[in-house]
């Protein structure tokens, strides 16, 4: 089955009417209307606002499902890990699609897409290391699909935008029919597919305080797109008279969930800006190989895993050391 262009075999075994939620741009008809499940499906409910998205979220509490882009959800339907029990939310008519520069930060809307990040010449200058971090995202179709808030969400450790954000500071805000609330991106994932997302709550935007100095993204991947990294770190430094005089670092798909590394930072800052320092380098990777738990599966060995992401480090600090971060816009 076709879908924009593109082949997305998810939408063949899910149900009939999966392409209309899958279609980038068009607004897609229900799949039935009411949160009542018919035939197997999930119920299905499209608010008009964030309003009525919380209030749904908040009456139909964990059966509740928010739908963004839905190219993880999609999965989850597949593997019947939604099912009758639950009601799909469609969040596609209540916006939060925004992207501005507030004080000295960026604030990105809940469903702001890949693409626009991407493409952004707000992002490109003001979180460099964010839009190298969607340079070798999924294809130009999921791309356009997918969101950040449903990247966060679905809180897989190989996320890619996960690091990024990390390194950077970046805070989330959720909102609830209650009122907001504020969480460090790191402390969104409290496990592998699970968030400290209360279920009436949703994701509404992602505050980026402005980079501050060089960065760079590295992602382990057997081939450069469509491949889920086996690891990556993020590296975010400010550099004041030749040296590092502070740094942020994130890893991914090394532990249970997007991890913050601040015994790695600490072994960066001081180091002298275009010169090898090796020693300090080394301290810096062997911080890092405690502050991770890389395992082995069917991917990766630990082993293979826990080097690579070692050398991924001593590039990421020389790309950014170098000016050279950002392979953003490719
Ligand atoms: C072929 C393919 C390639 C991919 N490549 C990559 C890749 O290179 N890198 C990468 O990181 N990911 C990749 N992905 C995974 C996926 O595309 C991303 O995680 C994407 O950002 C998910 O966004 P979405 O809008 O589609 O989320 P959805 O599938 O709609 O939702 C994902 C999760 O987030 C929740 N959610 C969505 N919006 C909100 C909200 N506002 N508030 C609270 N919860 C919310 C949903 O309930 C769900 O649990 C790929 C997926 C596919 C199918």
């Amino acid at each position: 089955m076709i879908i924009a262009g593109c082949r997305l075999p998810v939408s063949c075994c899910l149900f009939p009417d999966a392409p209309q939620l899958l279609l980038a741009g068009g607004t897609p008809a229900p799949l039935h209307s009411g949160a009542v499940a018919v035939d197997g499906r999930p119920g299905y409910e499209r608010p008009g606002s964030l309003e009525e998205a919380l209030a749904l979220l908040a009456r139909l509490g964990e059966h509740a499902v928010p739908l963004a882009g839905g190219t993880d959800v999609a999965l989850r339907l597949r593997h019947g890990l939604v099912g009758t029990e639950h009601t799909l939310i469609d969040l596609g008519g209540i916006g939060l699609g925004g992207l501005e520069e507030r004080g000295d930060a960026l604030v990105l809307g809940a469903a702001v897409r890949i693409a626009d990040l991407r493409s952004s010449p707000r992002v490109a200058r003001r979180a460099p290391l964010l839009c190298e971090a969607t340079a070798e995202f999924g294809s130009p179709q999921i791309r356009g699909r997918a969101t950040l808030a449903g990247n966060l969400g679905n809180a897989s450790p190989v996320a890619d935008l996960a690091p990024a954000l990390v390194a950077l500071g970046a805070r989330i805000t959720l909102a609830s029919k209650d009122g907001t609330r504020e969480l460090a991106v790191e402390d969104l994932p409290s496990g592998p597919g699970k968030t400290a997302r209360r279920v009436d709550e949703l994701i509404t935007e992602v505050t980026v305080p402005f980079q501050r100095g060089p960065g760079a993204y590295e992602r382990l991947v057997y081939r450069r797109q469509l491949a889920i990294a086996v690891g990556s770190v993020a590296v975010h430094t400010e550099v004041r008279e030749g040296k590092v005089s502070w740094a942020r670092v994130a890893a991914g798909a090394v532990g249970p969930r997007v991890l913050l590394c601040p015994r790695t930072a600490a072994a960066i800052v001081g180091l002298p800006v275009g010169e090898g320092a090796p020693a300090r380098l080394a301290a810096a990777v062997q911080a890092l190989a405690t502050e991770t738990s890389p395992i082995s599966d069917p991917r990766a060995s630990r082993a293979y895993r826990a080097g690579a992401l070692g050398e991924a480090l001593r590039t990421a600090v020389g790309r950014g050391r170098d000016g050279r971060g950002g392979r953003g816009q490719s």
